[in-house]
């Protein structure tokens, strides 16, 4: 069964897929950026499951339900602020994509929104982060039987195109 994998220029929380995922904080109380927007537009009970979670670690996910999202799951995923590049950030932002869609399989998600991990506030420059993006679910999604489509999810044109031309050059 071949899977599809997609990028759409969207707002994440529009999305019609069983699950997205969350570029979160650390404490899982909200932020800025994704992961306000999607708070929003889930409703406070969001923030409720949150509060019971006892955070999550950088490179971690944690799954709730998704509210009042089209989703039935947001995973929530904590990527690495942009030290320069040297801290460890490559392996923990290919974490985020990793875990997320294993902790995604196991609530048989067969359809799955990345936004741009990292991207915004946490300062990994684009081009690097959609590299390590790419890269991992393009090597991991044929292992995952139930997951049909794989989104990435893009706040800007200039995103998308990036996406567009990794996954024309890698063929996927
Ligand atoms: P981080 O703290 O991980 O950098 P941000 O939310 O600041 O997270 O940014 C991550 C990415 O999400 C950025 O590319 C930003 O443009 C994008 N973004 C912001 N709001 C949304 C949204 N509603 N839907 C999809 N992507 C979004």
């Amino acid at each position: 069964m071949s899977i599809e994998l997609s990028v759409k220029e969207a707002d994440i929380t529009t999305l019609q897929v069983d699950a997205i995922v969350n570029a979160a904080n650390s404490s899982l109380l909200g932020g800025g950026g994704v992961d306000g927007a999607i708070h929003r537009a889930a409703g406070p009970r969001l923030l409720e499951e949150c509060r019971g979670l006892g955070g999550c670690d950088v490179g971690d996910t944690k799954l709730t339900l998704a509210y009042r999202l089209k989703a039935r799951f947001v995973v929530h995923t904590v990527g690495p602020v942009w030290r320069g590049g040297s801290e460890g950030e490559p392996d923990l932002l290919a974490s985020c994509y990793r875990r997320s869609m294993a902790v995604a399989v196991k609530k048989q998600v067969s359809s799955l929104a990345f936004p741009c991990i990292s991207t915004g506030v946490y300062g990994y420059p684009a081009e690097l982060a959609a590299e390590v993006a790419v890269d991992v679910v393009g090597s991991v999604i044929s292992r995952y039987d139930s997951l049909r489509e794989v989104v990435f999810c893009c706040f800007s044109r200039g995103d998308a195109e990036l996406y567009e031309r990794l996954i024309r050059i890698r063929e996927i």
